[in-house]
């Protein structure tokens, strides 16, 4: 076949149409014959086999059945009444239930003649199953019928307007017979012949009309596998293009700013990972290709320090730097530690934030130009256009799932080369994910934590017990110890939420009564320099308790505070209990995690409680959380459109995607450019993908 021929516009196809080409085009996004042939099936109803009542499972699921209905009975209930009928066959009975059109059931039904019927099973006091499907068995075996049945992604406006998925399986059907099915393979024979892969024509053809779940599976495998292979060789290509052509400013002297401070500043001996990371970073700034890392740390490993040798690296080369954080309230702690961190050291740091006053931002801003202020820190506020660098070589993001990779990209225009950059994150993100949503970028793990540190005991408590919990709270406030209590926001119900806070607020107040104990309090709705206030003074333990929202999620650090209670635990995802938790266990005190939930909790809530209890490990828990939301979700809304795939899933088909990176960078290693004849038919695929966009809607 005419490769064009899939370029042709979806109206041309026979049973298209005008009016149903639009919809097709505004609903699914299916322009052109390729569109559809790529809108792979969310599911297959599976009618190859027959059930047995006595195998049914009371999990729901589509099944299909043969047997008898031996009587009718009209119930009437609250409104209206049910149609209930008795199926049975030779391992038991069950209901069928009609809730509407019983006339015409009542008139059509035949007792005591084989009948296959197809739905979806429910249990209460035994099986039924509601509006089953009927079809007399001798009609049923007659009928030449696809026995799986595909269910292709639809949309409400596409039903209600006719395209049903019957309508979309008949014209998927047309596409095949148009274009007689031949598909040119977009697979190396190599490839294909290693991995025993089917054909993209078998594949293509199976996905749409599998006869059978083997057939099935060999269609899915082959298409996740290719699907996979192509963004991990442009994740791949990326990097590579990246290290050879987008020059940035080496890094290549190591001088006093650095060596000085090393030897007779550093607060505390570096860990080994701290050590290592350092290196990796040296390597990669001393090299004339921009440098572009995520370092990746748990809650407390020491990111900070790390960070502060790679400023005063920049600053050794005559170059200028910016850490950016999320909020004012890490900004403004970021600020505070590396000023007192290099007291002694001849460099001028300043912070940047909204809140920031005219008269102060006219002098960074003299100050950034002519070159006399070294270190910029601050929040988005460093963004902004009218922010200019004379010469800036280093940026560093804090928490980097709060900026959109827009935001990063924005920070490369303030000079000839592209900073260095330098993305900090304690979202531990599992390996494998990392690699295909940031393919692109190298990654720095600090996998040990200082030394000295106790593992946080976590403990679930109902809030029952919550005079027990303050009691405790009380106990390690004698030891001069600090707390935090914590209380979701979550936006839709901001007003409540606010509510809950205050109530627990109060409560804590009645039963740590002033004087004896000073409460600081810091939620959403403050303004920016009471919230600073407030945290400044439980910093300097001025204060014994913190009862906030989550506003104090990511990076505070106050080594003296030793328990963290989370109120409502169970409506916190698992990655912001973690961070949550991390705030805690940063000194050398035993500290303590204790989250609180009433009685009920859904069985996922369980699940994130259980795996909090038991494990302190970040890795371990971005897994378990991986597995409960999807990748998307961990990203942050943000960037939860990154990896925008059409039929493999990053968590299941691990395995898969690990096959594909393996090829992806054996092939890539072996002939970078891709122009060995055996490989000419992935460069093709490749730019023919590049070329028709369909790639890069994977990557932002
Ligand atoms: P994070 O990676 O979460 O940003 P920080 O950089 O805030 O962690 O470090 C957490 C705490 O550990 C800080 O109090 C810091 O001073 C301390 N710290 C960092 N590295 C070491 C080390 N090698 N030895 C002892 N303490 C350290
Ligand atoms: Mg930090």
């Amino acid at each position: 076949m005419n490769p064009t021929i899939l370029q042709t516009p979806i109206d041309y196809l026979k049973g298209v149409g005008p009016a149903r080409a639009d919809l097709l085009r505004s609903e699914l996004g299916i322009h052109t014959y390729q569109d559809l042939i790529n809108l792979f099936p969310n599911r297959y109803i599976d009618k190859t086999r027959y059930y047995k009542i006595n195998e049914l499972q009371r999990t729901s699921a589509e099944v299909q059945m043969v047997g008898k209905i031996i009587h009718l009975k009209t119930v009437a209930q609250k409104r209206g009444k049910r149609l209930v009928a008795k199926f049975i066959d030779d391992t038991g009975e069950m209901e069928l239930v009609w809730f509407r059109g019983h006339k015409w059931i009542k008139e059509n039904i035949k007792l005591n003649t084989p009948y296959v019927i197809f739905g979806k099973t429910k249990y209460y006091n035994g099986f039924n199953m509601p509006h089953p499907e009927m079809e007399l068995l001798t009609e049923h075996e007659k009928n030449l019928r696809i026995s799986m049945q595909p269910v292709y992604p639809s949309t409400e406006k596409l039903t209600n307007k006719g395209i049903t998925n019957r309508v979309i399986n008949k014209i998927m059907q047309q596409l095949f017979i148009e274009t007689k099915a031949r598909f040119y393979d977009t697979l190396s024979q190599e490839i294909l012949g290693e991995l025993k892969l089917i054909s993209k024509s078998e594949a293509m053809f199976n996905i749409h009309f599998p006869k059978n779940q083997e057939v099935l599976a060999k269609a899915q495998y082959r298409l996740k596998f290719e699907e996979l292979f192509y963004i991990q060789l442009q994740l791949i290509t990326k990097k590579l293009v990246r290290k050879r052509k987008i020059k940035g400013y080496p890094f290549t002297h190591v001088g006093d700013h650095f060596n000085d401070f090393y030897s007779n500043h550093l607060p505390f001996e570096l860990t080994g990972a701290q050590k290592r990371v350092i290196k990796e970073i040296r390597k990669d700034m001393g090299s004339s290709a921009q440098m572009n890392r995520l370092l990746q740390g748990d809650v407390g490993s020491g990111k900070t320090i790390v960070a502060l040798l790679t400023i005063l690296l920049a600053m050794d080369n005559n170059f200028q730097a910016c850490l950016m954080a999320p909020t004012a309230i890490l900004a403004n702690q970021h600020y505070q530690g590396i000023t007192e961190l290099t007291k002694d050291l001849p460099i001028n740091v300043r912070l940047l934030m909204g809140s920031t006053k005219a008269k102060e931002r006219r002098e960074i801003a003299a100050a950034l130009e002519d070159g006399s202020l070294h270190l910029l820190v601050g929040t988005h506020a460093i963004l902004e256009d009218k922010v200019q660098f004379k010469n800036l070589g280093l940026a560093i993001i804090d928490e980097q799932h709060r900026f959109g990779v827009a935001q990063r990209a924005k920070l490369w225009h303030k000079n000839t080369y592209p900073p260095h950059i330098l993305v900090m994150t304690a979202t531990p993100i599992p390996r494998t994910l990392a690699m295909s949503l940031y393919g692109d970028l190298d990654i720095s793990i600090i996998d040990e934590l200082p030394p000295g540190r106790k593992a946080i005991k976590t403990v679930h408590r109902y809030d029952s017990n919550r005079l027990k919990v303050f009691k405790f709270i009380q106990e390690e406030i004698e030891k001069g110890r600090q707390a935090y209590i914590v209380y979701p926001l979550i936006q839709e119900s901001e007003a409540m939420d606010y509510k809950d806070l205050m109530d627990g607020y109060d409560s804590v107040v009645r039963y740590f009564p002033m004087p004896k104990y000073q409460i600081s309090i810091v939620h959403g709705k403050m303004k920016p320099a009471d919230k600073d206030y407030e945290m400044d003074r439980f910093v300097r333990g001025e204060t014994q308790i913190m009862v906030a929202t989550t506003v104090i999620e990511v990076g505070v650090n106050v080594p003296n505070a030793s328990v963290m209670i989370i109120e409502s635990a169970e409506r916190f995802g698992l990655s912001q209990l973690h961070q949550l938790r991390g705030r805690v266990g940063r000194g050398a005190d035993q500290s303590f995690c204790i989250l609180m939930t009433g009685y009920k909790l859904s069985s996922d809530s369980k699940v994130r409680i259980e795996t909090m209890t038991q494990t302190n490990d970040g890795f371990d828990i971005a897994e378990v959380d991986l597995k409960l939301r999807g990748p998307g979700d961990i990203m942050g809304t943000q960037q939860s459109g990154v990896l925008n795939l059409k039929i493999a899933d990053i968590v299941r088909d691990n395995d898969i995607l690990k096959t594909a990176r393996y090829y992806a960078l054996k092939i890539l290693k072996e002939d970078p450019a891709l122009s060995l004849e055996k490989n000419k038919i992935i460069l093709y695929t490749y730019q023919q993908l590049a070329k028709h966009k369909n790639i890069w809607n994977y990557i932002s």
